[in-house]
């Protein structure tokens, strides 16, 4: 259920789409059929055992209709841009009940809307996507003091300079503080496409004498998001908010700095998880209706 103030109307209407499921793999492999209900664990359930993925969520609880409609941030947007960029057709019921099929040769107008346009222009009931191989992907996790915070920021500046870009490469670097710990931390969660291990591109992240914590393994995508789903449990209230920049090198130290400045003003509240994460967005293909640019990308 939706939480009170959250996804819905006041007074409105909520629809329940779970029964809209089923994800149907084409016989070439090229492209899946998904319904809006599934969650994306339920997506790579079934992909990854045919060795094939998405551009999907990054945790199996997400569900497929907000992601997607959204936007969607996944783990292979820098080499395949944003989830709905990969979206090669919808079917979608527009408030006058009519039941279209919308591509980029059918109504494109309403295509372009709908990568972006969230639930403003009717509801999606089924995604056909593009389909790519994927045989694994390397995992890091890694966890370190406030002390190792400016050679962290250093290190995502560093991965982000054009010069070191690497699209089979998605590391999201978060900074956090929790009302019970009373204490800053950096977490990076990284994840390369390809089963290679501890890919160097990622190894700035992975300061082993520094860390807290480190792991680093070749799973499926599937056994991924339900990894990430177990660190992200249901049950708390996520309030996200975000803003999109252009690289330049000093950014990150900059805007962490304002991050700690912030925890004062919010210490006092009880119970309250306190992060702000970095990650890769890609404005690769600039056929949706996010409003970024290819030329965005710096
Ligand atoms: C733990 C966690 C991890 C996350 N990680 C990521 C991430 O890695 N990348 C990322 O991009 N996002 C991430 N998100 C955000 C997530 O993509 C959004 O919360 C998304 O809206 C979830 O989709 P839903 O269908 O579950 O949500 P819902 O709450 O059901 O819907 C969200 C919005 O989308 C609309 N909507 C839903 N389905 C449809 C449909 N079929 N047709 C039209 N409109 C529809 C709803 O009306 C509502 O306005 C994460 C969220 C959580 C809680």
């Amino acid at each position: 259920m939706p939480h009170a103030g959250a996804a819905n109307i006041q007074g409105g209407v909520t629809v329940d789409l779970r029964a809209l499921s089923g994800v149907q793999v084409s016989e070439d492999r090229e492209t899946v059929v998904i319904g809006t209900g599934v969650s994306w664990g339920e997506v790579y359930k079934v992909l990854s055992p045919l060795n094939l993925t998405v551009a999907g969520g990054r945790a199996a609880s997400i569900g497929v209709g907000g992601f997607l409609t959204g936007g969607g941030l996944s783990a292979l947007g820098p080499a395949t841009g944003w989830g709905c960029d990969s979206v090669l057709e919808y079917e979608v019921v527009l408030a006058s009940g009519g039941i279209l099929n919308v591509s980029g040769t059918s109504h494109a107008d309403l295509f372009l809307a709908l990568k972006g346009g969230s639930n403003n222009f009717g509801i999606v009931t089924k995604f056909t996507m593009k389909t790519y191989p994927s045989r694994g992907v390397w995992v890091g996790g890694a966890l370190y003091p406030d002390s190792e915070i400016p050679r962290q920021s250093e290190a995502y500046s560093g991965f982000m300079d054009p010069a070191n870009f690497d699209p089979r490469a998605d590391p999201v670097q978060g900074y956090g503080w929790t009302a019970e710990q009373k204490t800053l931390f950096v977490t990076n969660i990284l994840l390369y496409t390809e089963p290679r291990l501890d890919p160097p591109v990622l190894q700035p992240f992975m300061n082993s004498s520094a860390a807290v914590s480190l792991t680093s393994q070749i799973i499926s995508m599937a056994d991924y998001v339900q990894e990430q789903s177990g660190s992200q449990p249901p049950g708390l209230n996520y309030i996200f908010f975000t803003t999109t920049f252009v690289h330049s090198p000093s950014i990150y130290a900059s805007i962490v700095s304002k991050f700690n400045s912030s925890i004062p003003a919010i210490s006092s509240v009880k119970n309250l998880n306190w992060y702000m994460a970095f990650q890769p967005s890609p404005a690769l293909h600039g056929q949706n209706s996010l409003g970024l640019d290819p030329q965005d990308n710096g």
